[in-house]
């Protein structure tokens, strides 16, 4: 499955916090599904509804990465 990238810098990585103020890399699907990089990740107790972009400023929702960005 094709992972979605930042729609400023095009990379496929982002962050996503949790409450203590903890990073974690994930990738997103064209499912919007936030996925761990590191398959042995838990994601629980991390905000899902915010990613942050590894290569840039971008933030967002992973369903503001929208796939096809590029059709016209
Ligand atoms: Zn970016």
């Amino acid at each position: 499955m094709r992972n979605l990238p930042c729609p400023q810098c095009d990379i496929h990585r982002f962050h996503v916090k949790n409450r203590e103020g903890k990073f974690l890399v994930v990738t997103v699907n064209e499912n919007y599904e936030v996925v761990a990089v590191h398959a042995e990740e838990l994601l629980d107790g991390y905000d899902l509804s915010i990613i942050y972009c590894l290569g840039c400023s971008w933030q967002g929702s992973p369903q503001s990465l929208r796939a096809g960005r590029h059709r016209h």
